[in-house]
């Protein structure tokens, strides 16, 4: 029998997937990253936001202090970020200022932050599988379609209205 050899992106944005539905669980946005040398995961992370209270603590930020943290250094030269959507203007911007290479995404990014050709010599590409594509875009339209709802709002009934009366 034939083996089947998987594309090692597949392999890496699937442990993104994995983080995404972990940050699901938590009701935060689901977006999932890792970062990958060699062909080893050095961090995964998951968006953390609401967990945090940390505007900033979107899953490649995390996933950029970990692996610092877990290789003893801030330079990340020749690693990949794998993350389940485009990531924003920030994240590139940490990205490139980690010194990572190349980042592949799963989904394209419903806001308009991109500015990817900003960064030179990043490399920023969408993965080509279209049911992992479907699967990352799945994830974040559930839990848009499900904060938009009154009754299954994940903040919840009360911080919906006063959201509104601030309006
Ligand atoms: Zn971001």
């Amino acid at each position: 029998m034939k083996k089947i050899i998987r594309n090692p992106d597949l392999r890496f944005i699937e442990k993104a997937v994995k983080e995404a539905q972990r940050s699901q669980k938590k009701q935060e946005v689901p977006v999932g990253a890792v970062i990958v040398k060699n062909n080893t995961v050095i961090a995964r992370a998951h968006n953390g936001i609401e967990t945090n209270n940390d505007a900033t603590a979107h899953a490649e930020i995390i996933a950029i202090r970990t692996a610092g943290k877990n290789t003893g250094n801030w330079r990340l030269a020749g690693s990949t970020l794998y993350v389940t959507v485009e990531p924003c203007a920030m994240c590139l911007a940490a990205i490139y200022l980690a010194r990572i290479r190349r980042v592949v995404f799963g989904c394209v990014s419903f806001n308009k932050m991109y500015a990817a050709n900003t960064f030179k010599g990043l490399e920023v590409a969408q993965i080509q599988d279209l049911s992992i594509q479907k699967k990352c875009q799945a994830l974040m339209k559930t839990f848009f379609k499900n904060a938009r709802h009154p009754k299954r709002s994940v903040y919840g009934k009360k911080s919906r209205k006063s959201a509104e009366k601030r309006r």
